[in-house]
């Protein structure tokens, strides 16, 4: 008999990945500064020198170092991934068992989920309060009750956009013995990040991503940050070549400019905060349902009926992210909010 493929996959649908041409994209949380204004020449130089025939760096030494540097962490912590997406899919396999219980909370990254079954975990998953916050004495709770293996979480949270004290989760990594996998994607824009000391623990990874402040999301870059013990592990167990060369070569560009990511962060929570004040107007007419007061580069609303929202903006050529009755609007240029606020206006008013 030919091979069939199995369950898991048989009936898969890919990530949707938005297809088409629209105006203004406002759905992937990505930048909307493009650094290949800035430093297009710097990246073509650097990509120059690259020697084609030859396989990249496999400790990316160079990449981690500057990285590092920017964040003021020992380099021996880091560990750089094909974007966040692929260490997440190397811890899940390879630090986790089949069938290991890998507890996460709804609303969350939707990918945790999927991976987890992709790779054979038991997912559990438990909801959120009605104020859509997560405590540590909710996490601690749930932590007792089902004794997983690892938990996995983002802070500050997509799609809530809520972010968790310093505190708080240091207080979770501290009284659990399961592997905190946290999700720092958006940290740039808060500043509850424990990046700092994250080496401490043998039961922490955290990941960072390129894709959302720092404007890379082309480039395919992530990195885990944890203990020397986990780091030697995830250097074992990743695929040997992870970081192609161009990755690296214009990662180690960016990272050369600190600057630049402080003056990107400023632009973007000014935007996000037009964004919001916009949103709030709404919620004050009664129009929206509830508007979340953001953490990240992206709003997220309740509405009425998100999907019929959904599908107005759609027909103007906005597309945003819809989550039930949420939607998930990235803060855009201050043009692309303004066309984006008078479409609402438009729409639920
Ligand atoms: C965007 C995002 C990532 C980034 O993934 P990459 O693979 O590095 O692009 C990771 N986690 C969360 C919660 C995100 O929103």
């Amino acid at each position: 008999m030919t091979y069939e493929l199995n369950d898991k996959v048989k009936n898969l649908v890919p990530y949707d990945a938005v297809a088409g041409e629209y105006k203004i994209r406002l759905d992937a949380n990505e930048s909307f500064i493009d650094p290949g204004e800035d430093f297009g020449e710097e990246f073509l130089t650097a990509i120059a020198k690259i020697k084609f025939n030859r396989y990249p760096d496999p400790m990316a030494t160079e990449l981690c170092k500057k990285f590092a540097g920017c964040y003021g962490i020992d380099p021996a912590c880091v560990v750089a991934g094909n974007g966040s997406d692929e260490l997440i899919t190397v811890i899940m396999g390879a630090f986790l068992r089949p069938g290991d219980k890998v507890l996460t909370f709804s609303p969350e990254f939707s990918m945790y989920q999927f991976y987890g079954e992709i790779y054979e975990k038991t997912n559990i998953i438990e909801g959120k309060r009605e104020d859509l916050m997560l405590t540590s004495g909710d996490v601690l709770d749930a932590l007792r009750e089902c004794k997983p293996a690892a938990i996995i979480i983002s802070n500050p949270c997509s799609p809530t956009s809520l972010v968790m004290s310093r505190e708080d989760v240091l207080h979770i990594v501290e009284n659990t013995e399961a592997l905190v996998i946290l999700d720092e994607a958006y940290m740039d824009f808060s500043d509850q990040s424990v990046l700092k000391v994250a080496e401490k623990y043998d039961n922490l990874i955290l990941l960072k991503t390129c894709s959302k402040a720092w404007g890379m999301a082309s480039i395919r870059l992530g990195f885990a940050v944890s203990s020397k013990k986990i780091v030697a592990a995830l250097h074992c167990v990743r695929s040997p070549y992870n970081v192609n060369a161009l990755t690296q070569a214009i990662g180690c560009v960016i990272f050369s400019h600190p600057d630049y990511i402080k003056t990107a962060v400023e632009e973007i929570k000014k935007s996000r905060e037009h964004l919001y004040h916009g949103l709030l107007q709404l919620e004050e007419k009664g129009s929206v349902r509830r508007v979340m007061k953001p953490d990240t580069n992206f709003v997220l609303i309740e509405l009425e009926d998100a999907g019929l929202v959904y599908d107005e903006l759609k027909k103007r050529s906005i597309i945003v992210r819809r989550l039930g009755d949420y939607l998930r609007i990235t803060a855009g240029t201050k043009k692309e909010n303004e066309v984006l606020l008078r479409a609402l206006f438009e729409i639920v008013v």
